[in-house]
């Protein structure tokens, strides 16, 4: 018995580990991570985390004395280099190979890199680990005008903690809305207005068209829509690839991800993949689909967990993330893509509000604004497959959670 070797220390890595401990498994665990910390949290890095002091161990899932109890052994700050499936092997770049009789891919996505010229690469800072923090952190004291390129979670999130540290922020934003993917106009719109108020300026419809480096250190940005502007630092939250290297290179099947089942079993029967890496077909979407979020990886690395525990579990949960950005806590549940029509309840100008997304009668997602009880009671309406009238929707009397017994 050679045990199960997990590639990715993210949130489904990390998972996969605990819960195969929980479940019962005996075997030899070991877990590989290019990156050198222990594994960590990454939701709070584009949050809070540069707001709060910036401890790393609070990030931490758990600390080292977890893994050597749980006897799971570490390679941190070592890269898997390539798979062998004949010989159920896996080499890393320090020349180590581990053998497996079940392997978890949990590589996670790759940052969609800025096109900007050599010079300029270096300069620019993204934020997807703790050392992209470390680096921004060294820079942000001094820094006073920042410019942030891309209009998702990772350029909102930041520019929403850069204006309470009282930087002045400008956000370039390549279409005509915010969070163009994940939500929808109206929770876009009302979010811009939120930014503005806040400070931000958020500029739509507009890129970089290039950066160039002032004698004083500055950069000097001419944007895709004509205008100048001036920084001390620049920031990008362009979106991410789901990091297929591996899985390609070992012949895995891999279609805008690596294709698993509803089990999260390649085409491999000895290799499984969670996480953002992942492409897989849902109950809930028409097509073949990849989720960039915490739950997916969490519920995934379950499924994969249970699995090797000798269950046959698949994986069916309703998708479900979250941002944060100045005092608003914006919940998403389900799969909106496909509405035709919005219900709400609440008011925007009470700041507290949920909308229900409908295909015709059917509700196929719910996304909230500070109202953290309606997202939780939607996640289980969903789930069941129950769709509340657009009257009891709007009706904001009616408790959600009693639509769940009828
Ligand atoms: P994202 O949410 O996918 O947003 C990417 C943004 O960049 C979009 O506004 C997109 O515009 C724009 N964009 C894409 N290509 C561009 C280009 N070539 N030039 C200019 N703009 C471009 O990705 P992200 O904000 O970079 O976040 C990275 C990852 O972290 C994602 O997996 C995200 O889900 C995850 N994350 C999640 C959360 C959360 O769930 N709260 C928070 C932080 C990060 P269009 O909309 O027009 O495509």
């Amino acid at each position: 018995m050679t045990g199960v070797v997990i590639i990715g220390g993210g949130h489904a890595g990390f998972q996969c580990v605990d819960s195969l401990r929980k479940g019962g498994y005996a075997g030899p665990i070991a877990l590989v991570d290019a990156d050198p910390h222990l594994p960590y949290q990454r939701p709070p890095l584009s949050k809070g985390y540069l707001l709060e002091g910036a401890d790393p161990d609070t990030l931490l899932f758990r600390t080292a004395a977890y893994y050597s109890e749980q006897s799971v052994n570490l390679h941190l700050g070592v890269a898997a280099a390539a798979i062998d499936r004949e010989r159920h092997t896996v080499q890393l770049s320090n020349g180590l190979s581990l053998s497996y009789d079940q392997l978890v891919l949990a590589p996670g996505a790759s940052i969609r890199p800025l096109r900007v010229t050599d010079e300029i690469a270096d300069q620019v800072h993204y934020i997807k680990a703790l050392g992209d923090i470390d680096r921004i952190s060294a820079q942000l004291g001094t820094a006073q005008d920042l410019v942030v390129v891309g209009g998702g979670f990772i350029g909102l999130e930041f520019a929403a903690t850069a204006r309470k540290l009282g930087k002045n922020v400008s956000v370039l934003v390549r279409g005509p809305r915010i969070m163009n993917q994940n939500v929808t106009p109206e929770l876009s719109g009302f979010m811009l207005e939120q930014h503005r108020a806040h400070g931000a300026d958020i500029q739509l419809n507009t890129s970089i068209e290039t950066v160039s480096r002032l004698d004083n250190g500055s950069f000097e940005i001419l944007t895709t829509d004509g205008r100048t502007l001036s920084c001390d630092m620049l920031v990008a939250g362009i979106g991410v690839t789901p990091d297929t290297r591996l899985a390609e290179a070992a012949g895995l099947e891999c279609d805008e991800g690596i294709v698993v089942d509803a089990s999260c079993r390649t085409n491999d029967p000895a290799i499984f993949a969670a996480g953002d890496a992942v492409s897989f077909a849902h109950p809930l979407a028409d097509r073949r689909i990849r989720i960039e979020s915490v739950q997916n990886a969490v519920d995934q690395a379950k499924v994969i967990a249970a699995n090797i525990c000798g269950e046959r579990a698949e994986y069916d949960s309703v998708p479900w993330f979250w941002s944060d950005q100045y005092e608003f806590k914006l919940q998403m549940a389900g799969l909106h893509q496909g509405y035709d029509r919005v219900v709400q309840r609440g008011t925007t100008e009470s700041g507290k509000f949920t909308l229900f997304l409908y295909r015709g009668e059917r509700l196929i997602a719910v996304h909230t604004v500070n109202k953290p009880a309606d997202h939780m009671a939607a996640r289980k309406l969903l789930a069941a497959g129950i769709s509340p009238s657009f009257a009891e929707a709007a009706d904001e009397s009616l408790k959600l959670n009693g639509l769940l017994k009828r």
